[in-house]
């Protein structure tokens, strides 16, 4: 028995100007077949599926496709996506023949002229291995679901959590949901709901109780338990996408028994539109949030959320607009905030250490919603930003941030890397030789995520609204793509009566089939 795995992992926001590129998935480190299995064991979805399946009594063989992941940047390239599909097809060609395809996806990744990678790649799949080879594939929780993803996959399986702190699981969820199909004869069938709805990531902290998210999460979960179900799972979209399908969504998948995968998807599905209003929560600007910040600093550490400018929510990492903020005050303890910028690293290297920066700072790739900044600083360290991240995101996941410096204003250090990566991991600070917990405060660039390591240490955490890419309050920016009506765009009335009546769309996968009456 062979089965092939692979991954394509990017989550696109097309509100960066930056387009993603072959580069980028190459300076992040792509894995081919047996260095794939051999590599990827512990790490993140590809680990997960990599060890289940070696626990498997019947001993398959995991035949390694290809990894191919990017940090969350820009839109891909028209040539990007033409050679990532020659990447999954020809490694496919290469692995065939094979009993099942395990894939490893994001879900909300975008190129210029496919809006659904992820679904005509497993389109592509699909149209190779023919409709008989079961195709299991794992998505983010933000991922925006499509009616070909669907179409195409007999099953997709979503992270339960955000933070997404059960990465390897999902990859083992997906490993036993595809053992129940391919030894036990399970026949999966999808209920898919989508709604109209967009909801910020600030506050879907799945593992917060007091959080909408928390008491969904349970309810999924609670459902993925029951013997006849699958998997199960709501995708709250990441909102920064401006393209035509873009939605939340839920997927409830069963063996066998539609009507169940229907009722129970339509409950779900209302139950998240009941509860869409209390996604919203407490924004500060940036003046006020640093001015807070800077009063309270003198013990415990302050955690601001630059949510606008999240490098995991694919915005460029370069916005200034809480570092203007910050060299304002005369902190007593340090000040820890991270910017994109390789060509101040490479500036800050020719001046060496003690050296002065001239500045300006940031705003270059952000040039959208930032202006550089005058700022002179002094070179304070020179240091590699290459560590093992695990926590939100990741399992034992490798990242290179490339050569990068710490700059000094005052007691502010500004973290410059060379490309982007999780400007909110604690292994980035103490890579700049800091100790992030020590700190008076830290600037995180990430919405939610970094709760998972801050939120049981933090004295106090503040979500800043400032322009950027990956904005909390996306609804008050530009959109030409997206379907209306969309919540909280437009306020719409979509009842659970109107899903009552019509039901989710329903797929029997593996035979194609689709039946059941599109709500
Ligand atoms: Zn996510």
């Amino acid at each position: 028995m062979r089965i092939a795995i692979g991954q394509l992992w990017q989550e696109t926001n097309t509100f960066n100007p930056t387009l993603t590129t072959r580069q980028d998935f190459e300076e992040f480190g792509i894995l081919r077949g047996k260095d794939l299995v051999d590599r990827m064991g512990d790490t993140n979805e590809l680990g997960g599926f990599i060890q289940s399946l070696r626990a498997w009594p019947e001993k398959p063989e995991i035949v390694g496709l290809v990894r191919l992941p990017a940090w969350p940047s820009g839109t891909a390239t028209a040539e990007t996506f033409e050679w990532i599909r020659r990447e999954v097809l020809d490694s496919l060609e290469k692995a065939r023949p094979v009993d099942a395809v395990l894939l490893a996806l994001h879900g909300a990744m975008v190129s210029a002229k496919e809006p659904d990678v992820e679904g005509a790649i497993l389109e592509a799949v699909r149209q190779r291995i023919g409709s008989k080879i079961p195709l299991v594939a794992t998505l983010d929780l933000h991922t925006n679901i499509t009616q070909k993803m669907v179409a195409n996959a007999d099953a997709l399986v979503l992270y339960h959590t955000a933070p997404h702190i059960d990465v390897f699981e999902t990859g083992q969820r997906g490993a036993a949901l595809l053992r129940r199909i391919l030894i036990d004869g399970a026949k999966p069938t999808t209920a898919f709901q989508k709604l109209p709805m967009v909801v910020p990531a600030e506050n879907a902290n799945t593992q917060e109780r007091s959080s909408v998210s928390f008491g969904l999460r349970e309810e999924v979960q609670g459902l993925e338990h029951l013997p006849g179900v699958l998997t199960a799972g709501i995708a709250t979209v990441q909102p920064w996408l401006d393209i035509p399908e873009l939605g939340s969504a839920v997927l409830v998948t069963t063996d066998n028994d539609p009507q169940e995968a229907q009722r129970m998807c339509a409950e779900v599905a209302a139950m998240l539109w009941h509860r869409r209003r209390d996604y919203f929560g407490e924004l500060v600007t940036a003046a006020d949030a640093v001015r807070t910040a800077f009063e309270l600093h003198g013990e415990g550490l302050i955690v601001l959320s630059d949510c606008a400018d999240a490098t995991t929510s694919g915005a460029p990492g370069d916005s200034n607009w809480v570092l203007a903020e910050l060299v304002k005050y005369a902190w007593s303890r340090p000040a820890l905030v991270t910017l994109v910028a390789p060509d101040v690293v490479a500036a800050a290297q020719k001046l060496g250490v003690g050296g002065t920066h001239p500045g300006p700072l940031g705003g270059v790739r952000d040039h959208r919603f930032s202006k550089p900044l005058p700022l002179t600083t002094t070179v304070e360290r020179l240091f590699e930003a290459r560590f093992i991240l695990s926590g939100h995101l990741a399992k034992n996941l490798p990242i290179d941030m490339g050569p990068s410096v710490v700059l000094r204003h005052g007691a502010v250090r500004i973290i410059v890397t060379s490309r982007s990566g999780p400007h909110f991991a604690p292994q980035l600070f103490e890579a700049a030789g800091f100790d992030p917990f020590t700190a008076g405060v830290l600037i995180a660039k990430s919405p939610c995520g970094f709760r998972a390591a801050y939120q049981p240490r933090a004295r106090k955490i503040l979500v800043v609204s400032a322009p950027g890419c990956a904005p909390p309050d996306f609804w008050k920016y530009e959109f030409k793509n997206i379907p209306r009506p969309l919540w909280p765009w437009d306020e719409i009335e979509w009842k659970a009566t109107e899903l009552d009546r019509s039901g989710p769309r329903i797929h029997r996968c593996q035979r194609h089939a689709l039946w059941g009456s599109p709500a």
